[in-house]
């Protein structure tokens, strides 16, 4: 009779960055032998890969942990592992507040999950969140979709914005070269993936660490270098990046997405103020000006183009004026999709010690109000959907209606056809837009037409 597979369960919160590092993890606990388990109460490894830029999310840490210690009580083989931010700013303040954790790994530490359970189960407890220099990675990530995947092109953020916890848990800038990344891609399109994001916190500073100058002074190696490097990457038939920084977008990125088919008309490009004082508190780096130039220039070259990007409301000291030049910029440039957020002070960073911190509640109205603005642009913005013929990859079965398929359009809009999913996934379909919502879409999917050919 055979040994029953050990099962695990990953639980993850946060960011992108922190759902690929999870992809990447349950790839390495597949190739020891693992089997991945959606629940957590029958698993033999739970691995909790945390985020600390909310500030609930570290509770949510201590509450999933306390129910996981009670049956390491029943179940001592149980192996308890906090990954991710949370681990890399608490490191051994975790072990000392839940004894019964095995391991402690900071994101840097990822691709080294099998060497440290080795560690684990000779009996160790272990913590990993010193820095270390980035190895080429090896790893193949179990991706969670069959049609779209991240690939990781830089890790680590210079930046210092006062609100950020990444440049402590994250380090500093460590790009992947060029070929590594390409041989990742064609890799992806072998195996039938159709769509790459590609990932960073702070994408646009891709390349400046490595080697090498143009005649002209400028980096051999950047994030617009890069797209043009990996276009032709066979089978894969859309690209996306993220997260673009406003102080590092240059024309001549805008211009490469204008001009490479497969890069999508989609940019997502955090403005987190639209107050240059604040912003200015905040250590961007930029304007409001510049970050309008930004998105002018991009209709310029791409009219049709759609804008998402991040925002926080209720940073330390921000009037009700600084807050109303925020919705200006909300109201003027009209984004597809907005993230907002009511500032939460975070370990160790500046924003958190100031004394001028804005009370729960005008930071709930000021989210409120944001998110009523954002609501009515999304709704402006989908209406020029209507009607219209959009190229949609379908990725899976509507979960609320499984006579419907989802994908998204070039611009990242949720769409939803009637549609048989095992003939469609992974498929780039025609769909006629026949209804608009604020953040998705629904229409028909418009059939192929045969050539007749007339003698
Ligand atoms: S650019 Fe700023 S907000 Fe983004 S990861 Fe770096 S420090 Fe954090």
């Amino acid at each position: 009779m055979s040994t029953p597979k050990r099962r695990y369960h990953i639980s993850t919160i946060g960011c992108q960055m922190n759902k690929a590092d999870s992809e990447r993890m349950a790839g390495i606990l597949d190739d020891m032998g693992f089997e991945s388990s959606e629940d957590p109460n029958i698993a033999d490894l739970i691995l909790f890969n945390t985020c600390s830029i909310r500030e609930n999310a570290e509770h949510k840490v201590y509450s999933f942990l306390g129910r996981q210690v009670a049956r390491k009580q029943e179940k001592p083989d149980l192996t308890l592992i906090v990954a991710g931010c949370v681990a890399q700013q608490e490191g051994e303040t975790l072990l000392r507040r839940v004894p019964e954790l095995d391991l402690v790994m900071g994101p840097q530490h990822t691709n080294r999950l099998q060497d440290l359970l080795e560690e684990v189960f000779q009996g160790n407890q272990v913590v990993a969140t010193e820095p270390i220099h980035i190895m080429e990675d090896i790893t193949k990530p179990r991706r969670d979709s069959t049609v779209t995947a991240w690939v990781n092109i830089i890790y680590g953020c210079n930046e210092r914005c006062t609100y950020c916890v990444v440049p402590n848990t994250r380090g500093v800038e460590q790009s992947r070269t060029p070929d590594a990344i390409r041989a990742e891609m064609e890799e992806l399109g072998r195996l039938g993936y159709k769509e790459v994001t590609l990932l960073g916190q702070n994408i646009d500073a891709y390349g400046r660490d490595l080697p090498g100058v143009t005649p002209e002074g400028r980096h051999l190696h950047t994030l617009t270098d890069l797209l043009y490097y990996v276009h032709d990457v066979s089978g894969i038939e859309r690209i996306r990046f993220a997260t673009s920084h406003p102080r590092y977008f240059t024309e001549r990125l805008i211009k490469a997405c204008a001009e490479l088919p497969k890069v999508c008309k989609h940019f997502h490009i955090p403005f987190q103020s639209g107050d240059n004082e604040v912003l200015k508190k905040m250590s961007r780096g930029y304007t409001h000006e510049k970050y309008r130039r930004i998105i002018a220039k991009i209709r310029e070259y791409m009219p049709d183009a759609s804008i998402s990007a991040d925002s926080i409301v209720g940073f330390p000291g921000e009037t009700e004026e600084q807050f109303e030049n925020t919705l200006k910029l909300v109201e003027d440039i009209g984004f597809d999709l907005l993230n907002t957020a009511a500032y939460s002070p975070r370990p160790a960073t500046p924003a958190a010690l100031w004394d001028n911190q804005l009370s729960e509640e005008v930071k709930r109205d000021r989210l409120q109000r944001i998110n009523n603005l954002v609501s009515i642009k999304a709704a402006e913005r989908s209406q020029r959907y209507m009607g219209r013929v959009e190229s949609v990859l379908v990725e899976d079965q509507n979960p609320k209606d499984n006579t419907q398929v989802m994908g998204r359009t070039d611009g990242n809009r949720l769409t939803f056809f009637k549609g048989d999913i095992s003939e469609l996934k992974g498929k780039l379909v025609q769909v006629q837009i026949t209804e608009v919502r604020a953040f998705s879409l629904t229409g028909e999917i418009v059939p192929v037409r045969e050539t007749v050919l007339v003698p």
